[in-house]
């Protein structure tokens, strides 16, 4: 895919910046096209839209946003295997997880804040004081690489919720969903300039946007070192900063479960994505007693998934995404042998059959001390780390051992357990069972150094929004 042309108040146009960014199918490192990256002329020229913009989005009626939303689900919806097959061959994730998962948790958010818009108090009455929650005003958006549709459909979804205007910088390394996305968008009721679609890299593109004084906001996902970047940068202007980051997610595997069904369920939701993502339970915290037992069952359901070719449908592991990357998941494999984590399975290179490609070696460390590198730091691949506990409070506290709080598991059979012990976990998310994210769209957002945004729904809504007192 070669994408030379930016999407700019509600026309497709040549940028300013020239250079190219080559695209990498991950499973063969093959170059399969480029993206121009944008220049500091490209950011003003959007912001500058979204800015102009501003007052048709703002007045958009609760019918105009519900229509849009429903258009944009319709445009998906048309073009669900262009979709897939984009994000696919830029980020190696299986087709079969292209087509479900990465396509559908982008979808899902424009479904929800429909489902939620109607319930949205824009403006309450207390007394003599009205309380009106107005659009903040022009924010930018930059997002990752490792659901690519998923995270910026759910900040789309609540600021046309809003009703503000916006400027997205999509990860360099997978900036063809968005541009798939423009095409949707373009053929919809949305006010020309209320979104804007520049591509670029992180250092360059995204620094002129958190330094922008015209964007009022900046919404980011991403890890937690550029996290910090960006609140640093935007605080010269006061903007608002949110931000969604990494995780070292804990899963506590209690001691009455049944072990091979809860190990099997928290090895695959780890590994999903090919490890790739912010919430992955990636410590799973055992009872000492019972820990022999889950390692052989972790590493049967590590060793019994197949890795490969993302295109062919009976995979489950694509490659990592990018070289970098890559080379990140193996550094930190040989760092957790180094420490002496017990390599149950895996470990460093490629699975055997494979000779390019950035793939991972289904891996399983077992009596792993949660001070070692590999339970401290996000690793993004299919690594997983069990971790034995006496008791609960020792295994709460080695839960919240952690500088990230995003998400957690508690894999038990009294669940009424389950929901006492969430309240000691410090994670914005615990799931207790459940297999996925179900019907009510559940905010998302973490604790600590995982950020402090909320993302989906209702809350997602407030995320964009400035609350206003009148007082009479
Ligand atoms: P990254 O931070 O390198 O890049 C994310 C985006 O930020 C890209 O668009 C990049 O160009 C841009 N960027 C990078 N440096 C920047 C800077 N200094 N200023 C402005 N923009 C900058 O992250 P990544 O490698 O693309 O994604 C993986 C990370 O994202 C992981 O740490 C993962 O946990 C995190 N993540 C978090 C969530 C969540 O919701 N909490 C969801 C998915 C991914």
């Amino acid at each position: 895919m070669e994408i030379n042309q930016f999407y700019i108040a509600g026309e497709f146009v040549a940028p300013n910046g020239k250079e190219k960014i080559d695209l990498i199918n991950p499973a063969t490192e093959e170059k399969v096209g480029h993206v121009l990256s944008g220049s500091e002329i490209d950011v003003n020229k959007a912001v500058n839209a979204a800015k102009k913009a501003f007052l048709a989005a703002s007045s958009l009626s609760l019918e105009q946003k519900k229509t849009i939303l429903q258009e944009i689900i319709d445009g998906m919806d048309e073009r669900r295997e262009e979709f897939a097959q984009i994000i696919s061959q830029e980020m190696g994730a299986p087709i079969k997880v292209a087509r479900g998962a990465q396509f559908s948790s982008g979808k899902v958010h424009f479904a929800n804040t429909l489902k939620v818009i109607d319930n949205f108090n824009f403006s309450e009455v207390y007394d003599n004081i009205t309380l009106n929650k107005l659009p903040i005003g022009p924010v930018g958006m930059i997002t990752p690489w490792n659901w690519p549709l998923n995270q910026m459909c759910t900040k789309i979804a609540s600021a046309i919720a809003a009703g503000t205007s916006f400027v997205l910088k999509p990860s360099e390394i997978t900036p063809g969903a968005a541009h798939l996305f423009a095409e949707v968008v373009h053929k919809t009721s949305m006010p020309k300039g209320m979104f804007n679609l520049i591509h670029g890299y992180g250092a360059t593109v995204g620094r002129a946007m958190s330094e922008h004084k015209d964007l009022e906001m900046i919404s980011f996902t991403g890890s937690t070192r550029a996290g910090i970047d960006i609140q640093k940068t935007a605080a010269d202007n006061i903007k608002r900063v949110s931000l969604e980051l990494g995780g070292k997610s804990p899963n506590i595997i209690l001691d009455d479960v049944d072990l091979e069904k809860a190990v099997l369920m928290g090895v695959k939701q780890c590994f999903f994505n090919t490890g790739q993502s912010c919430s992955s339970p990636t410590r799973m915290l055992v009872p000492e007693s019972m820990l022999d037992d889950a390692t052989k069952h972790a590493v049967a359901a590590a060793e019994a998934m197949s890795t490969g070719d993302p295109q062919n449908e009976e995979i489950f592991l694509g490659p990592i995404s990018n070289k970098t990357q890559y080379e990140k998941v193996q550094t930190l494999i040989q760092e957790g042998i180094d420490e002496g984590a017990e390599l149950a399975c895996g470990g460093i290179g490629r699975p055997d059959r494979l000779e390019r490609g950035f793939f991972v070696k289904p891996t399983v460390f077992t009596n792993v001390n949660n001070k070692m590198t590999v339970a401290q730091e996000e690793i993004f691949g299919p690594v997983i780390c069990l971790i034995p506990y006496k008791d609960l409070d020792e295994a709460v506290e080695i839960a919240n051992d952690s500088p990230y709080g995003l998400s957690s598991m508690i894999s038990c059979r009294d669940e009424a357990k389950g929901h006492e012990i969430a309240k000691r976990i410090r994670t914005g998310q615990v799931i207790v069972n459940r297999q996925s994210r179900g019907e009510f769209p559940a905010p998302f957002g973490g604790f600590k150094m995982s950020g402090n945004g909320r993302e989906h729904g209702l809350f997602g809504i407030d995320e964009y929004l400035e609350v206003q007192a009148v007082i009479n």
